[in-house]
């Protein structure tokens, strides 16, 4: 058939009797060019830091009379990117220790409050009081799962919101009840996403703009976490955006996940 690929071997049995095998390794071939990508996209994002890392280093070997603020200049841009690498770094080991296992372990009941107050601490200090960061009080309930992950999931919905909102933008969480869902709503009146990449967001180092991800500290990796993270809480990630007006990203729960505080 048109784009299958089949492994043909002959096999010979009995009294020189032949046979011919033939086995479908589509599946297999597609894993093997999605395995390569993802080696080649690793090495890319980890090369680009470490060459321009390597050109300042002998900037500052070959020219040791350059004034002090230069050189703190230098030091300075250095240090921008080791963090970049550390980051990638950090979630590489996210997110494959998140592929390496079928469903989140160490499951507790989390207080909704106290998880959804601490995303949002953290989306302040990232927004640096540019933005006004408005929170709905959550349901009181408690929800079973993972505290590392949900925490990795939501926070990187809330820091994706900052990252992606201008300075003076809004961003609105809360949590939204259907008859048997509650869904974590991120809403940002930032950027927005074209139609056409919603559905391939959620792959790794997918990026709609490559320039403002590396502006501000992306990975390319965020979206691919939470989708893992997500799934391992039978939850799936909703994403409605207008360009120019703003996205809004939902982490939609089964209510199965959560019961009242008391
Ligand atoms: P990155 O580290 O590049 O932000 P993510 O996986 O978190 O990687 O997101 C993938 C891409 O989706 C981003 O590069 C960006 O183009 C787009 N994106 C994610 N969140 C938003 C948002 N709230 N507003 C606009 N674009 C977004």
């Amino acid at each position: 058939h048109r784009g299958q690929t089949l492994a043909v071997q002959f096999v010979t049995f009995g009294a020189g009797q032949k046979m011919l095998l033939a086995r479908d390794i589509t599946q297999l071939e597609k894993l093997e060019t999605m395995r390569r990508d993802f080696v080649a996209n690793v090495s890319h994002e980890l090369k680009t830091p470490l060459t321009v890392l390597a050109g300042f280093l002998e900037t500052l070997q070959e020219h040791q009379d350059l004034p002090a603020s230069q050189q703190s200049h230098y030091i300075h841009l250095m240090n921008d990117q080791a963090q970049r690498m550390r980051r990638l770094v950090e979630d590489l080991l996210t997110l494959s220790a998140l592929e390496a296992s079928a469903g989140a372990s160490d499951e507790r009941w989390l207080n909704l409050t106290e998880l959804t107050n601490a995303i949002t601490e953290d989306a302040y200090v990232l927004s640096q009081q540019q933005h006004q960061i408005q929170l709905s009080p959550p349901p009181a309930y408690l929800i079973l799962g993972n505290e590392s992950e949900l925490r990795s999931a939501l926070g990187n919905l809330v820091s994706n919101a900052v990252r992606y909102t201008p300075p003076g933008g809004t961003i609105s969480l809360s949590w939204q009840e259907t008859q048997d869902q509650l869904a974590f709503h991120v809403a940002d009146t930032g950027l927005g996403i074209e139609a056409q990449h919603l559905p391939r967001l959620t792959e790794r180092f997918y990026r709609v703009d490559r320039a403002r991800s590396h502006a501000t500290g992306g990975t390319g990796l965020g979206l691919a976490i939470v989708k893992h993270a997500l799934t391992h809480h039978q939850a799936r990630l909703d994403v409605e955006s207008e360009l120019g007006k703003g996205s809004t990203f939902k982490a939609v729960f089964p209510l199965a996940r959560f019961r009242p505080v008391n």
